[in-house]
């Protein structure tokens, strides 16, 4: 296999999981590498060459005081499995896989994005906890910190993350985490991760910077870990399932501060649980067995085991198999993605383009920072005529699909305002970029002439 054609910016930075027998041959594997051998087994039962669906719900073991062994020593590394709630071998070979591709020590999945934020929201805080939010959010996700840590006691401060002097500000001895999307959905924010890092890993904060980095793909287009970014959460259904199949969702840990020996601010991960304390029980010290690899162990065998909200081995592995093709997929969805903005911004119809590759874009220099490869495949556009005529065109079109997603193979477009973030305030849509004629479009893999062919027969349709 020929390895030389360097085709990333990141192919100097040691990627430290889902390699095992690669990592004896001392080379470093890049993106395009990864992204189909990381995560194999490496001595496949029956020779197999792909990530079998290992369809079972628990673990047979011979004796029982095993079985009671592997259960009593879940903090520790055994790689037993005991029951597919908590873990299961098509889960761990796609966990392996986002982890090497995010270059994480560690990952895990979950049955959907949602899920996985919110077991990094109670995993981390608690009642009386605060955590500092970027106003560049997912809906859902504003949904989420708003009402479940209102409901949990957990403060959530929302804020312009870029805003440094304000995240400072907000910064007490009860919060926990600072939260960013690396690109905000569907305000297309990135955050300033060197300034962002500084604060967070000072020595006498060392909180860790969770970045939802659903729309930067898997670290396609960013990593995150990479500037210092210590939890990286995704979206799984987007661009690492690809075609629309599959819900599902990733947690990964980058392991590059460490932030997990902080006692004092996270005693669960130290066998210090103070809501476990009032029944006398006995704790596991995750940080003591597992060192930069303790959150997840921590997630997987506590929080998950609480939530249940394990993934499926079928979404697993329909997860590992797109993820074949993930660079593939990105590279030609970013460059349509340009030449549909410039087209469209061009476009007599069109009032204007929001897209990170453009210079007049609030967060082209950032982008010009953090991302590699492009500027994504999401853009957005206002046209002329507003709100009204958004919905309008958006019916009239013919190919490109209405629904509430982005990522796939297949290009999409929504309308926020009227639908998704209704219930909203102004203020708060606003914060988030929802402007009333925002059409939110995500670029898929249709030749380009019919993605103009659609608008322009869309805009013929619907005139002014
Ligand atoms: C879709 C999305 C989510 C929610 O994920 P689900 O898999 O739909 O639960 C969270 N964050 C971002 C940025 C998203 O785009």
């Amino acid at each position: 296999m020929c390895l030389l054609g360097q085709t990333n910016g990141f192919a100097n930075e040691p990627v430290q999981n889902g390699r095992s027998k690669m990592e004896k041959r001392r080379h470093q594997w890049r993106f395009d590498t990864l992204q189909i051998h990381a995560g194999l087994e490496e001595n496949p039962v029956h020779g197999h060459i792909t990530l079998p669906i290992y369809n079972t719900a628990s673990f047979k073991f011979d004796k029982l005081s095993d079985m009671n062994n592997a259960l009593e020593n879940m903090s520790t590394p055994t790689n037993q499995y005991l029951y597919s709630r908590l873990s299961n071998p098509t889960n761990d070979g796609v966990e392996k896989r986002i982890a090497a591709l995010e270059d994480g020590v560690n990952g895990l999945v979950y049955s959907s994005g949602t899920a996985s934020v919110y077991a990094i929201i109670v995993s981390l805080a608690g009642m009386g906890d605060n955590v500092i939010v970027s106003t560049g959010l997912h809906g859902g996700t504003f949904k989420q910190f708003r009402k479940a840590g209102a409901q949990l006691g957990i403060e959530a401060n929302f804020c312009d993350t870029n805003d440094l002097e304000r995240v400072r500000q907000l910064i007490n001895d009860r919060t926990k985490f600072i939260f960013v999307e690396s690109l905000a959905n569907p305000k297309l924010s990135v955050p300033d991760y060197d300034a962002l890092i500084a604060i967070a890993h000072s020595p006498d904060l060392r909180i860790p910077l969770v970045v939802d980095a659903t729309f930067t793909a898997c670290g396609y287009f960013c990593q995150p870990a990479h500037y210092g970014a210590d939890i990286i959460v995704h979206s799984a259904s987007k661009w690492i399932a690809g075609h629309g199949t599959t819900i599902a969702g990733a947690v990964v840990e980058t392991g590059r501060s460490d932030w997990q020996s902080n006692r004092a601010r996270f005693p669960r991960l130290h066998g210090e649980d103070p809501d476990l304390k009032k029944f006398d029980v006995g704790q596991d010290n995750w940080y003591e067995t597992a060192g930069d690899k303790a959150f997840i162990r921590y997630l997987k065998n506590d929080v998950l085991r609480d939530t249940g909200s394990c993934l499926s081995p079928y979404a697993s592995q329909q997860l590992f198999i797109s993820l074949e093709t993930l660079s593939v997929r990105c590279e030609r969805q970013a460059k349509t993605t340009d030449r549909i903005a410039r087209w469209l911004s061009s476009h007599p119809r069109v009032a204007w383009v929001g897209y990170l590759g453009f210079e007049d874009h609030p967060y082209h220099h950032m982008a010009l920072k953090y991302l590699q490869r492009g500027f994504g495949t999401v853009i957005t556009l206002g046209l002329v005529g507003g709100g009204e005529m958004a919905e309008k065109i958006i019916d009239a079109f013919k190919l490109i699909i209405t629904t509430t997603n982005v990522g796939d193979s297949k290009t999409l477009c929504n309308h926020h305002w009227s639908g998704v973030n209704k219930h909203y305030s102004k203020e708060e849509n606003e914060k988030m970029g929802i402007t009333e004629d925002l059409i939110r479009l995500s670029l898929g893999l249709e030749d380009v002439q019919d993605i103009i062919w659609d608008f322009e027969q869309a805009f013929d349709q619907v005139q002014l």
